[in-house]
């Protein structure tokens, strides 16, 4: 398989970076092909603004999604961009590895996927009609390969618990998982997630770099969560709510989402 690595640490001597190793040693250990884009030694530029339209006339307002759709379509996107949107499609996985930085992805990473997933590509793409709208959540340009999130986080395991003074890990990735990944059609693998990784020892890097082997081994054959797709007939069109008589009584929120229940992060 193809593996694309999207790593966001600024220091490659991190926790983070030594995973990355582990991670990428056990891909070609078992043949796959990597690529990692380092977004900090790549000196990645996060913002969107102006820069990324050069062919904008000065004194036009500049509108973030038309300008994006724009550039997609005329193959007008910066080199950047149009390199990591390549790394992309030629990959059969794309694994986004982080440190959790104020209960989300830092922001160098968020900026890759604002840059990266532009629209015409990764968004804003399909018929929109009172059978579709649009292709995305389970369908798009991703559709047919797998992601997954390697994360650390300080706080422990439990405050990440169902009653987790920090909130539910799972609810805590779910935009990411389902907004980012499995709107334009990933299938999306649970995470693997490593839990008070600021006290961790040599004994306890031992264990967690297992751990992420056996996640890297065992990459094609997870089962993905099993998110509903948009246009499988379980939301209503156009208001997108799911249709009254799934899921439990009474339920709510982003569980709801999920065809059935699971435990998802390991
Ligand atoms: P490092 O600091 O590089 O290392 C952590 C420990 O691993 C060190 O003790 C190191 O000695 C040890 N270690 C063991 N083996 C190795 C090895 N082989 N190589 C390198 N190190 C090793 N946490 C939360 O839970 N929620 C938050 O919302 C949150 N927000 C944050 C916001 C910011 C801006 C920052 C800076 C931190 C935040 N944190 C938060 C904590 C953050 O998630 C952790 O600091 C991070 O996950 C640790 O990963 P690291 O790669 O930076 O670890």
């Amino acid at each position: 398989m193809k593996v694309l690595l999207v790593f966001a640490h600024p220091e490659p001597r991190s926790l983070n970076g030594a995973l990355r190793d582990v991670a990428v040693a056990e891909l070609q250990r078992l043949g796959h092909e990597v690529q990692v884009s380092d977004l900090y030694a790549m000196g990645w530029k996060p913002a969107i603004d102006r820069a990324d339209f050069p062919n904008l006339a000065s004194d036009e307002r500049l509108l973030p999604t038309e300008a994006s759709k724009a550039a997609f379509g005329a193959g007008e996107l910066t080199q950047d961009v149009r390199d990591e949107i390549d790394k992309l499609l030629w990959a059969d996985v794309v694994i986004l590895q982080f440190p959790l930085w104020w209960f989300s992805m830092p922001a160098i990473l968020k900026g890759w996927v604002e840059r990266v997933f532009a629209c015409g590509f990764a968004y804003g793409v399909g018929e929109h009609s009172d059978k579709r709208w649009g292709n995305r959540y389970g369908e798009g340009v991703l559709a047919g390969k797998r992601a997954m999130l390697i994360v650390t986080t300080g706080g422990w395991e439990q405050h990440y618990g169902p009653r987790g003074i920090n909130g539910p890990i799972d609810d805590l990735l779910f935009p990411i998982h389902h907004g980012i990944l499995f709107y334009p059609g990933c299938e999306v693998l649970p995470p693997y997630v490593l839990y008070q990784a600021g006290r961790l020892d040599s004994v306890g890097f031992e264990t967690a770099a297992e751990r992420l082997r056996a996640r890297m081994r065992t990459l094609a054959e997870t089962p993905p969560i099993p998110y509903r797709r948009q246009n499988g007939g379980d939301y209503l069109i156009p208001a997108m709510e799911l249709r009254p008589e799934l899921g439990e009584p009474g339920a709510e929120g982003f569980a709801v989402h999920l065809s059935q229940e699971v435990g998802s992060s390991a």
